[in-house]
């Protein structure tokens, strides 16, 4: 066969494009990639990748190779998160998958119980803040009202705060209680049995999001419960594209009682085709990451887990006391896991304050690449700061003797810079052809594509240009204040369209 490009020139453009990318390995970027640190890992999973790429993992009857892998998954992760042989499980694609089908089995359990069709009444999802984004999009996709709990200001909800959403008559329409371990923001630890035993007595399920922690944690010394260990939680989501160290497309949700788990299917022989089975939200599914995430699991076993897990736990108490001891910064809560936040310091003068943003930008031109996460306002009128986001992993441990030094210089350029004036950035809008009630009060649903764009650009971020010089979006402070300061469904809509024009086609 002739080829319109020959093979060589296509994986040379691609090696170009990789190029430009954020370093996925060496522990350059705290966020996004898990690198064990182990170059074998990486190459084992490759190999399992490309001997599963011809597969279909939408039928493991026709591919038996498939449910076998699956099995050992569940299996492990079931032994190492406390489950029992009442605890069933699936491998999806990823944590929101796995959050995603958590929600929809619980809606569907209430809508039974109450003798409902969807669309007949929305279910309360009664969450944290802190809960993972994925599950506002399952109350999204699946009808169901979140219920926001506050969090303290060290970033755990308290059982006394769940006990008033379920407890009583309020516990009629409540579909399921989340609560994480730890969550992405804070690395807050929730109290699992303490809600979980509030909801078991309202007989609400109880989901513990593990995504992030569940590889992990079981390696963490003195921690309380929080697993399928305690009684009341009914399911529980594992990323293995995280601390298990796959490559992206692998998780686990594992789900008490083989009854209840049946409602995460959805099956139809009601077409013309072959007879739907499906546990997840895809159909085909590409059996790669499936048997990347094998590969390592048999590779590693419990005892190289725990090796791994202790890499990252060392790198990350590291991490926490430097930071902490940086001043004007200080870390957030007490965090448990391999990952923390960082904040300003409020209990230091103006001028030797360090803005988390800023600092993070400053470590940006150091090489290191931080995640800034927003400010947000709970109902009960408490403020969780804006803060700065660290994931650490294995390989954090090497580089360490790099890396706290550029934490350190990065705040040491930065330090008294109070944070971008949103006003000023905003008050560029309106020119940039805004509604003419000005852009606090547009009305996301009539901002069209080009409208948004003209925004974006007098924001200073043009889709057709980015990524051109490098990764990112460029300096993240100005960004961070502008999106907080917005009326969050107008910067929801102005970064719709950015992700959107970025994959537009673009001329030469
Ligand atoms: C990463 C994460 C998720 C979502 O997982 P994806 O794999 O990114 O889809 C959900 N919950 C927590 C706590 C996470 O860290």
């Amino acid at each position: 066969m002739k080829f319109a490009t020959s093979p060589e020139t296509v994986l040379e453009r691609l090696t170009a494009l990789r190029a430009h990318d954020a370093p996925t390995h060496g522990g350059h970027v705290l966020s996004y990639v898990y690198d064990s640190g182990e170059p074998e890992l990486d190459r084992l999973a490759g190999e399992a990748i490309r001997a599963m790429q011809p597969v279909n993992g939408l039928d493991p009857t026709t591919f038996g190779s498939v449910a076998a892998l699956e099995r050992d998954l569940v299996g492990f992760t079931r032994d190492l998160l406390g489950g029992d042989d009442e605890v069933v499980g699936t491998v999806t694609s990823g944590g929101t998958e796995s959050c995603l089908l958590a929600v929809k089995t619980a809606r569907d359990a209430w809508l039974a119980a109450h003798g409902l069709r969807p669309g007949e009444a929305r279910p309360r999802l009664v969450l944290p803040t802190t809960a993972h984004a994925a599950f506002r999009k399952a109350a999204h996709y699946f009808g169901l009202e979140t219920d926001l709990v506050p969090v303290t200001a060290t970033g755990e909800v308290t059982a006394a705060a769940v006990a008033e959403r379920v407890s009583g008559p309020a516990a009629h329409d409540v579909a399921l209680v989340v609560v994480s371990a730890p969550s992405y923001p804070h690395a807050a630890l929730d109290p699992v049995a303490d809600v979980a035993a509030v909801a078991a007595d309202a007989g609400v399920p109880v989901h513990v999001d593990a995504c992030i922690g569940g590889m992990a944690l079981p390696f963490w010394p003195d921690l309380p419960d929080w697993d399928l260990r305690v009684p009341g939680v009914t399911s529980l989501s594992v990323d293995l594209h995280k601390y298990g160290y796959a490559p992206k497309g692998v998780s686990v949700l594992l789900q008490r009682g083989r009854d209840r788990q049946r409602g995460q299917y959805f099956a139809t022989t009601r077409w013309p085709g072959y007879p739907v089975v499906n546990p997840t939200l895809l159909g085909s599914r590409s059996g790669g990451p499936l048997a990347a995430a094998w590969a390592i699991v048999q590779a590693l076993g419990h005892e190289g887990f725990a090796e791994l897990a202790g890499r990252s736990r060392r790198a990350t108490d590291a991490l926490r006391d430097a930071v902490g001891a940086v001043e004007g910064l200080r870390v957030v809560g007490d965090p448990v896991g391999p990952l923390l936040a960082v904040a300003t310091d409020d209990a230091v003068p103006a001028d030797r304050r360090v803005d988390p943003h800023r600092w993070a930008d400053a470590a940006t031109a150091h090489g290191w690449v931080l995640q800034a996460q927003p400010a947000y306002s709970q109902d009960d009128g408490t403020r969780l700061p804006h803060t700065t986001h660290l994931t650490v992993t294995p390989v954090t441990e090497s580089v360490l003797g790099e890396l706290v030094p550029a934490l350190e210089a990065a705040a040491d350029a930065v330090r008294g810079e109070p944070r971008p004036d949103a006003t000023a950035l905003l008050a560029a809008l309106p020119a940039a052809g805004a509604p003419a009630d000005g852009v606090p009060g547009a009305d996301p649903g009539t901002l069209d594509a080009e409208t948004a764009a003209g925004l974006l650009g007098a924001l200073g971020l043009d889709a057709s240009r980015l990524g051109d010089d490098g990764p990112g979006v460029g300096p993240m402070a100005p960004l961070l204040a502008a999106v907080e300061a917005l009326p969050a469904p107008v910067a929801e809509r102005l970064l719709t369209e950015l992700l959107a024009r970025l994959v537009e086609p673009r001329r030469p």
